[in-house]
């Protein structure tokens, strides 16, 4: 009889794991119930009668309090935020060559904040809260000066107009919110740069428009 009742050890219950039996007792009907002690991947130890354990849906109240916050994850800075961490540190990425591999570096406080992990949402609401939101879709992050990391005192928002004047030997060009040099998206993209410079030309269009025109075609995110 313990056995069959026992048996449910180790069961996954939402983010929690059935780990032993808290309690039996008689029911008014005169049959055996029991209750189970589960520990949640979140740390949470918490107790369900075997009813419960077949319900749907998150039983441990830490994680259900959870999931009722808005994630920050969904923060429309976020996808900027987890590029600049990539471009920094994920040899694949394929901008790395120009950041990371250069030494670019992001202080600790905006990668992991006091976790002490390598990246948290902790440390993207440090990063969050010194930038502040995006004052447009025209604007990108910007290091003010380029021999330095992305740092307090070193980044702000700013269009790609104030950007290229502060590096005038360098046109920039914008491709999901992140900003580029125009010669090292058009290697990327595999486009030829006398052809690019004579369809611009011919058409008549900036140095964005053409690279749009171009990502409007392949629909390829790098
Ligand atoms: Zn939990």
């Amino acid at each position: 009889m313990l056995k069959s009742r026992t048996s449910i050890l180790g069961r996954k219950v939402g983010s929690a794991k059935v780990v032993s039996v808290a309690e039996v007792f008689s029911t008014p009907k005169g049959g055996l119930a029991y209750k189970y002690n589960l520990l949640c991947a979140c740390g949470h130890s918490f107790v369900l009668s075997r009813a419960a354990l077949y319900l749907p849906g998150e039983h441990c109240p830490n994680c259900y309090k959870k999931s009722k916050v808005p994630s920050l994850s969904n923060h429309p800075i976020f996808k900027i935020w987890e590029s600049m961490v990539r471009r920094c540190y994920s040899p694949s990425h394929s901008m790395y060559h120009l950041y990371g591999g250069r030494g670019v570096t992001i202080c600790p406080e905006w990668l992991g904040g006091s976790a002490g992990k390598k990246t948290s949402v902790e440390g993207f609401s440090t990063f969050l809260s010194y930038i502040g939101e995006r004052p447009s879709p025209r604007h990108t992050i910007d290091r003010v000066d380029n021999s330095r990391g992305y740092e307090p005192g070193n980044v702000r928002w700013a269009t790609f107009a104030e950007q290229a004047k502060n590096r005038r030997s360098t046109v920039l060009v914008s491709m999901g919110g992140e900003t580029y040099p125009f010669a090292t998206l058009l290697r990327k993209l595999n486009v030829n740069s006398g052809h690019a410079y004579k369809t611009m030309k011919a058409k008549s269009i900036s140095h964005q428009e053409f690279i749009d025109g171009i990502l409007a075609t392949h629909k390829e995110s790098l």
